[in-house]
């Protein structure tokens, strides 16, 4: 039987005519007029004023702690059901995370976010500390899983009412946006103070590695690019102001880019109407916020018997992934301060993501549902 990837990138539209095109013009490296292309398009499209182009998702995430003054002694609150990147960087700034559960959406529990905020935390010197640990709350990462949205309302009501900036991890949720309430026609990442997207190759589209960087205040935009340019400020006698990083994205990368983010659109309407027919072929899938357009980037099934089905699917084949391993769980993180987390590890237990490229057809997601429905008996 034909192999089935669990997601992978499409590019049969223009992205080899803008590669080559960026290779004749001799612009492979960060100069060049696809990075300021592609950073205008995706703004546009965002519907903000500036986006900066960097090398990956986890760039932007490290420049959104810098952007947001987290630093040493400071602490970060973070999912603990999410992708290592979106916590690594908390410690790259020499900060701390504390971790918290997620509810039904899988991204993090507002509930539980503020009980935490007034049990365990006071207010001293205009900052709100943590008082076991004594030390200020200087952002809180927000992860918009798998294409979902967090619930932005009461997370952007807590974050106005404690005044501790949110950070949005928008990296799988290209795309996705709220059609109701508060935020109506905003998308996921321009919400909150700072937002990171990534074109990472099994994204929903894809600059083969990439990301981008947004922030409500455009100064802060103008500063990552300049971060992620060394921090020079004069390029002729190389001056640097700062201390820089080498994040910016390249022409090429950007090239890919552009003719990724013309065809966006058409990969959601592909992963929604796969979506649609797995749940109409009986596959049981966890929904997605209804208050929200979502990209339809991941789709869940939940199961008791995680690992029997991801081998059976195997056997036939077909690639298929748990969720990952609970951030507080892993070595570097085992000491960190947990506040109430347990609807988190029912989803590690029971989550396997099935295949959803947005080049999958009719016949392999059926093939697939069958074979989930009768899990190899
Ligand atoms: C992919 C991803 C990242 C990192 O993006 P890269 O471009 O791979 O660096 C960060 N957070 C989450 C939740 C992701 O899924």
């Amino acid at each position: 039987m034909e192999f089935i990837p669990l997601s992978v990138p499409i590019l049969n539209g223009n992205e080899l005519k803008y590669v080559n095109e960026a290779v004749s013009a001799g612009w492979v490296s960060t100069g060049g007029a696809f990075v300021p292309r592609l950073e205008k398009e995706f703004a546009d499209y965002a519907g903000v004023t500036d986006a900066a182009a960097v090398q990956s998702g986890t760039a932007a995430l490290h420049l959104a702690m810098i952007e947001c003054g987290v630093g040493a002694g400071d602490i970060v609150i973070a999912p603990t059901l999410t992708f290592v990147a979106a916590v690594n960087p908390i410690k790259y700034v020499g900060a701390e995370p504390v971790f918290m559960d997620c509810d039904d959406s899988l991204c993090i529990d507002p509930d539980k976010l503020e009980c935490y905020l007034i049990e365990k935390c006071e207010e001293r010197d205009g900052l709100l500390y943590d008082i076991a640990l004594g030390k200020p709350i200087k952002a809180i990462v927000v992860v918009h899983i798998f294409g979902n949205m967090a619930d932005m309302e009461r997370i952007m009501e807590l974050s106005e009412c404690y005044c501790i900036p949110v950070i949005e991890d928008a990296t799988e949720a290209v795309g996705t946006f709220y059609n109701y309430g508060r935020f109506n026609g905003c998308m996921a990442g321009t919400i909150g103070d700072y937002g990171a997207y990534s074109f990472n190759g099994n994204k929903i589209i894809t600059t083969g590695g990439g990301g981008m960087f947004v922030a409500r205040d455009a100064m802060r935009v103008q500063h990552a690019k300049h971060l992620a340019t060394q921090a020079k400020s004069d390029e002729l006698y190389y001056e640097h102001d700062e201390i820089g990083f080498n994040y910016r994205m390249t022409n090429v990368q950007a090239a890919i880019g552009v003719a990724q983010l013309e065809q966006l659109e058409k990969f959601i309407s592909t992963k929604q109407e796969n979506y649609f027919l797995y749940k109409k072929l009986g596959v049981e899938l966890l929904p997605f916020d209804e208050r929200v357009r979502p990209n339809y980037w991941f789709y869940s099934h939940m199961t008791t018997e995680r690992d029997k089905l991801m081998g059976h699917l195997n056997e036939c084949n077909i690639q298929t992934r748990p969720v990952w391993k609970l951030i507080h769980t892993l070595p570097m993180y085992k000491d960190c301060f947990v506040y109430m987390i347990d609807k988190a590890y029912r989803y590690y237990d029971n989550i396997v993501n099935i295949p959803c490229s947005s080049n999958l057809s009719d016949e392999d997601v059926k093939r697939i549902s069958e074979l989930i429905k009768n899990n190899g008996s």
